[in-house]
C-alpha cells in the first residue's frame, strides 16, 4: 500500500513558476494545443498555457525562411512568431510545434533524436537532458 501511494505522488504535476503563454490561429490550434500537452507532461508542470508570448500561424513569407525548413522561430517586438511552412497531417504539425517551441525554450538543433532533431517519429519525445533543463526553468 505504501508503495502505490509513492507511484500516485510520482505521477502528479507540480505547479509551473514561469508559464509561457501561446496562441494560435485556428488552422494551427489543435497541433499547437497537443504540443503544448506534450511539452507539459514530459516536463512535469503545466508551463505552456494559453497566451500570448508565442503566435503561432501560417507563414506569410514574411518571417524568414530557409529553404526546405518546415517552420521558423523567431523574435520580434510583440514576442515569439513561429511560421509554419509545411502542410503535414496533425501528427506531423504537432511534431514541428514541438520541435519550435523547444527553440522558444532555448533549445538548439542537431540532437540525435528526440523534439530537437530533424524527425518525426510516431512517437513523439523530448529527451531527459532537454527536460531537465526546461523543468529546472519552469517547474517547482
Ligand atoms: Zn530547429
Amino acid at each position: 500500500m505504501r508503495y502505490l501511494v509513492l507511484l500516485l505522488l510520482l505521477s502528479c504535476k507540480t505547479s509551473a513558476t514561469v508559464t509561457i503563454g501561446v496562441t494560435a490561429t485556428a488552422d494551427y490550434e489543435r497541433p499547437t494545443k497537443a504540443a503544448m500537452r506534450l511539452w507539459n507532461s514530459f516536463v512535469g508542470c503545466d508551463f505552456f498555457v494559453p497566451g500570448k508570448d508565442v503566435q503561432i500561424k501560417s507563414s506569410d513569407g514574411t518571417g524568414v525562411m530557409l529553404p526546405e525548413h518546415a517552420a521558423a522561430t523567431f523574435q520580434t517586438p510583440r514576442g515569439w512568431e513561429i511560421h509554419v511552412s509545411y502542410p503535414g497531417d496533425l501528427h506531423d504539425q504537432a511534431c514541428i510545434i514541438v520541435h519550435e517551441l523547444g527553440h522558444v525554450l532555448g533549445l538548439q538543433d542537431g540532437a540525435p533524436f528526440g523534439a530537437m532533431s530533424y524527425e518525426c517519429p510516431d512517437f513523439i519525445r523530448i529527451r531527459d537532458d532537454d527536460v531537465a533543463i526546461v523543468k529546472a526553468r519552469h517547474c517547482k
